[in-house]
């Protein structure tokens, strides 16, 4: 027996149409390429949007063709999001901080037919669109008279009059809702990037997962600001979870300093925001700098690297805001775990909730998450055992976009198919997980595994470091020892023995790292990561002490 409730696709146009209807008047802030802040609201995003749809349909595309973008955070990449998918076709979102050869491959691979961009990446696209004979439309994401003259671009045309020909009345399609809606490569350390194609019904019910109070708690009353951007793993679902709660959105545009970001915060009343580590580091130096508090932040949710529990105190003890250290992936939509405390964990003393805390959290419903050893048997969750964290459930990947690899899932000792995630890590007893390290950074002593997180999180808990990264060097006894490679605060002078001595009691002396060196600057990947390979490489004449 079936049962008898309405059949109805989870599409991504009904988002925008519910946050249309139910929250038309809420309010959508950008600070736009320009530096000015543009208002408007999920009513006239919908109307937009529907222009947006219009117009693709004027360009011919095919159901399932592809429109990129090479966009900051605002109101167009957002009309875009909705425009795009919502009409059928593919919103395929670039890391513009990726070199442009790489830009280039990316658009081939996906066969783009559109590309917009913001004015700030007119310099990559003049460097890159030549190599790329998918593209028939060039889009700048601009005013009409904004847009500038010779730029060799073939019939480049601004954003605003490329939909102004077109009306607000689009009948949204219906369709089958595990069709494509968006592509996001991920980053691929090594070889090419990798295209991990989302679905309308993983888009929706990941939305869902996201809002839920042990999630990101969302709402109505809440005033969001992703500082993650949007071509970052759809802004981890953000621009979709606001329109399905009716949150007020802020979009922060290009201005990813303490200071603009500081500045939105107060000015727009912003509750909850998100963001990786090193974005927030910026923002709690500019805080310390200049004596600051926020008045109306409540929220915060960390990801994409490992929070330092630094960075957790000082966001909680020093200024009244809650993290939500949270782990995910492209391939995960990307939301995986999130760590909200249970009820029996708020009676725990302070400094075993911080302990907790810094864990990347629970899973959340929907993701199902295990532990495997080397022969794919599921480990205890006890706290303390490691194994390879994998994942399954309607929002992870199952394959990769026109891959000739084959599917990456593995089968477990029961013949169960998960994603296996490249991240080791424990789970304990309430089901809390922690990453101890990405499986290629784990650094192995003496045949022994140290975690680089761990080493990581104790350097930049020193008050004159900004930035730590631990890698593992050749040692022709242990293996390999670990070093930490350290940036200092302006002005500052620790030295190499103040930094190692600050290790004493905080780890195994065994796992102390070997050496300490201090350079400028750490290389940051596209998304804010520290690339290890990169750092690795070099570092290649280094040798131990
Ligand atoms: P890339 O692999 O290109 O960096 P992703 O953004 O998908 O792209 O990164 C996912 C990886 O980031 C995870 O597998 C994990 O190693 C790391 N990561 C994400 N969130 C956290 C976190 N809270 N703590 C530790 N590592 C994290």
């Amino acid at each position: 027996m079936l049962g008898l409730m309405q059949d109805q696709p989870l599409l991504i146009s009904s988002l925008i149409e519910f946050a249309s209807r139910q929250h038309g008047d809420t309010d959508i802030v950008s600070r736009r390429v320009e530096g000015d802040i543009h208002r408007t609201t999920w009513r006239a995003v919908a109307s937009r949007s529907r222009q947006v749809a219009n117009a693709i349909e004027a360009d011919y595309l095919a159901f399932s063709e592809r429109v990129a973008t090479l966009a900051w955070n605002g109101y167009r990449h957002l009309e875009l999001y909705y425009g795009v998918s919502g009409s059928g076709r593919v919103l395929h979102t670039i890391n513009p901080r990726l070199h442009p050869d790489q830009i280039a491959w990316i658009v081939n691979h996906a066969e783009d037919r559109i590309l917009c961009f913001d004015l700030t990446f007119l310099p990559i696209v003049q460097a890159m669109h030549a190599q790329c004979p998918t593209v028939g439309r060039w889009v700048a994401l601009c005013d009409a008279d904004a847009l500038p003259a010779d730029t060799g671009i073939p019939d480049l045309v601004s954003y605003e009059a490329w939909i102004a020909d077109h009306g607000a009345t689009y009948d949204w399609p219906e369709f089958d809702e595990n069709t494509a809606s968006s592509l996001c490569y991920t980053s691929g350390t090594t070889g090419n990037p990798k295209g991990v194609v989302y679905s309308h019904r993983s888009t929706l019910l990941h939305a869902y997962a996201v809002s839920l109070p042990d999630a990101m708690c969302l709402s109505a009353r809440d005033t969001v600001l992703p500082v993650v951007p949007m071509f970052h793993v759809n802004a981890w679902g953000l621009p979709y979870s606001c329109a399905l709660t009716g949150a007020k959105l802020v979009l922060p545009g290009p201005a990813l300093d303490g200071a603009s970001i500081y500045e939105l915060i107060e000015s727009e009343q912003v509750t909850f925001a998100g963001g990786v580590p090193t974005i927030w580091q910026t923002l709690l130096d500019h805080l310390h700098g200049h004596w600051l508090k926020f008045s109306s932040l409540r929220r915060t949710v960390i990801g994409g690297s490992a929070c330092p529990p630094a960075m957790i105190d000082a966001f909680q003890t020093e200024f009244d805001v809650e993290v939500l250290h949270a782990w995910g992936m492209t391939e995960l939509s990307p939301l995986g775990t999130i760590c909200t405390l249970k009820s029996h964990q708020l009676d725990l003393p302070a400094h075993e909730q911080a302990t907790l805390r810094a864990k990347q959290g629970r899973a959340i419903f929907g993701i199902d998450m295990g532990i495997l050893d080397e022969e794919g048997r599921a480990l205890p969750w006890d706290g303390k055992t490691g194994g390879e964290l994998v994942v399954r459930g309607p929002w992870v990947a199952k394959d990769y976009f026109d891959s000739e690899a084959g599917s990456p899932l593995v089968r477990d000792a029961q013949g169960r198919e998960w994603f296996p995630t490249g991240d080791v890590a424990t789970i304990d007893v309430d089901g809390f997980m922690q990453i101890t390290d990405r499986s290629k950074d784990l650094v192995k002593s003496g045949g022994e595994w140290i975690s680089s997180i761990d080493i990581e999180n104790i350097a930049v808990a020193h008050p004159d470091i900004s930035l730590a990264a631990c890698i593992g060097i050749p040692h022709p006894k242990w293996d390999e020892r670990p070093i930490v490679v350290a940036v200092r605060r302006p002005g500052s002078v620790v030295s190499r023995e103040d930094l190692l001595a600050f290790y004493a009691g905080k780890t195994a002396k065994w796992q102390i790292p070997d050496d300490v060196v201090f350079l400028d600057t750490i290389p940051l990947g596209a998304t804010g990561k520290v690339m290890k390979g990169k750092l690795r490489e070099q570092l290649k004449d280094y040798r131990l002490p």
